[in-house]
């Protein structure tokens, strides 16, 4: 069954709920109407090239053996490779894979990457796995998509409940079979196997440096702006810390158990992050606590939502304070909100522009493993800074020519991208 995700609170007047599929269709139907891509185009754009279902048997460490079911889907490769990530969670389906696929291949289109979009996983619960039930998992999981991945056809990265290690133990088992070690199979590794520095922070870096250029298109100062920060992981500590050291004002963070606020702005470092201390936002000692719900409502300059989706909803969107709002997480608005803070003059920047510096790394990461080099951390950001530049520019230029909305100028600019590619490259036979 397709796994639902609520994009509407209970008490919108649509009281509907979409699927992230549904919700990739509706999106590509938008962007459809505001360019001249041709129709057949749009209707091939619809469908997944493939999606692969595959059984993975795995001995348990006491001797039993369970069967689990993993997924590959790939979405469109005209402009490259497939690329996205591997999740392992519960509510794995096909559907859901192919949903995710799709914002890949706009993500990877309106950063100009020469990838399409793919997405993945097996139905598990990572919680119920040891580590080296993980491990075999991972590995038989490798064996049984190989004749699917590879560095030229489909790159795999980490995602919910997969990380650098899961990777590692692709890559190994992808390059056993293959006779030749073949880091380019996936990214987000561990840098001593091919890995790339400035991986882990790059997509809180593209939310800073997208926040950055929204405050100045606006004609603000950045040392005189407040911004308001939620989910204080990967991506929200990453953009909260270099924002505050660029000179904005971070007045408040959270985690998923509440937040601090300080109008004086907070030291961003002395608050542990995710990784430094799960969860122990609570612990820094500042003048006031807020909830998650109230963060979002803050009367700052900035907003970023950097958690989870669907949080700015019906419910909420009229009460939303913040002009600029930058989406960190995949997905943090609703379709209802969007169109109410449209209405209300507010500026949302889209994940698939904020948070694409993540991928923006893994294609340095693949860059660098198929050319057996290694970049340093140094140059990594500089390239990331002037690929966020170039695709802020473009999607910057659709606002100023067309009048869009920031998130329909992104797709505006990713489906002219895939549009253009597909009519030089024709439809064989
Ligand atoms: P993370 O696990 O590092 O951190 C998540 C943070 O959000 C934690 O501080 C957690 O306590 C908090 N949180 C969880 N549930 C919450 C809730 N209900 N309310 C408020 N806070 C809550 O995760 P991350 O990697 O930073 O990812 C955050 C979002 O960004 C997700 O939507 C993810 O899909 C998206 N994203 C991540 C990457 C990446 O490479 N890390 C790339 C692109 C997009």
């Amino acid at each position: 069954m397709t796994q639902k995700q609520t994009t509407h609170s209970e008490s919108d007047s649509e009281s509907t709920t979409e699927s992230p599929l549904e919700t990739a269709r509706r999106q590509l139907r938008t962007a459809a109407s505001r360019t001249d891509v041709d129709d057949g185009v749009i209707e091939r754009l619809k469908h997944p090239t493939r999606v692969v279902e595959v059984s993975i048997p795995l001995e348990r460490d006491d001797g039993s053996v369970d069967v689990f079911t993993g997924y590959r889907a790939q979405h469109d490769d005209v402009r490259g490779p497939y690329k996205g990530g591997l999740r392992y969670h519960p509510e794995v389906n096909a559907d859901e894979c192919v949903g995710l696929a799709m914002w890949m291949t706009w993500k990877c289109a309106v950063m100009d990457i020469p990838f399409g979009g793919g997405k993945g996983g097996i139905v598990v619960d990572p919680k119920d796995l040891s580590d080296d039930e993980k491990e075999r998992l991972t590995r038989r999981f490798a064996e049984e998509i190989r004749d699917e991945v590879g560095p030229s056809r489909d790159i795999p990265a980490p995602d919910m409940g997969t990380d650098a290690q899961t990777m590692a133990w692709f890559m190994d088992a992808y390059s056993m079979q293959e006779g030749e070690t073949i880091p380019g199979v996936v990214t987000g590794k561990p840098p001593v196997i091919g890995g790339s520095y400035g991986r882990e922070e790059a997509p809180g870096r593209s939310v800073a440096i997208v926040a950055r250029e929204a405050v100045e298109y606006y004609d603000e100062r950045l040392e005189d702006v407040s911004i308001a920060v939620q989910g204080y992981g990967s991506v929200g500590a990453n953009a909260a810390r270099l924002l505050d050291e660029w000179g904005a004002d971070i007045v408040a963070v959270s985690d998923v158990n509440g937040g601090l606020y300080d109008p004086d702005g907070l030291d961003t470092r002395d608050v542990p992050s995710h990784k430094e201390e799960p969860e122990g936002v609570l612990r820094y000692d500042s003048s006031k606590t807020v909830s998650n719900e109230e963060l979002l409502e803050l009367d700052v300059d900035v907003l970023i939502p950097a958690a989870i989706g669907n949080v700015i909803t019906a419910d909420n969107a009229d009460r939303i304070q913040a002009d600029i709002i930058v989406e960190g997480a995949n997905g943090p608005t609703t379709s209802t909100a969007d169109t109410i803070l449209h209405e209300r003059g507010k500026h949302v920047i889209p994940d698939i522009l904020a948070n694409a510096g993540g991928v923006t790394v893994s294609y340095f990461e693949w860059l660098q493993d198929i050319n057996r080099r290694t970049w340093s951390k140094e140059r990594v950001n500089d390239e990331l800074e002037s690929a966020m530049l170039d695709a802020w520019a473009d999607v910057k230029a659709e606002v100023d020519a067309r009048g869009l909305s920031w998130r329909d100028a992104a797709y505006v600019v990713a489906l002219n991208r895939i549009g253009e590619a597909k009519e030089a490259r024709g439809l064989w036979p």
